[in-house]
């Protein structure tokens, strides 16, 4: 998938369309291991495990990727709902 770098779009704070710039947010932290350990910890051994009896599988075909629109009016950014993509680029 291609995406412009600038695109004009509605601004949230100007509260009409401006031209923004595109940036790719970086991925966050993956949840720490430490936190995970601990709420297995919790598990007795009786019944279903939920979220954790689920075998590990690998990588997802596709990947996340969420978008920062920087406004290049009021240089105040604002992210919209992340999509999926296999591969992710921009077009200038
Ligand atoms: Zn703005």
């Amino acid at each position: 998938m291609r995406i412009p770098k600038r695109i004009r779009t509605y601004c949230p704070f100007c509260k009409q369309h401006e031209e923004h710039v595109i940036d790719r947010v970086k991925k966050g932290r993956a949840s720490t291991l430490t936190k995970i350990t601990r709420q297995r910890k919790r598990q007795t051994g009786i019944g279903n495990s939920g979220k954790f009896s689920k075998v590990p599988g690998g990588d997802k075909p596709t990947k996340k990727i969420s978008l920062k629109y920087k406004c290049t009016k009021c240089n105040k950014s604002h992210q919209r709902k992340c999509f999926r993509a296999k591969k992710f680029e921009f077009s200038e």
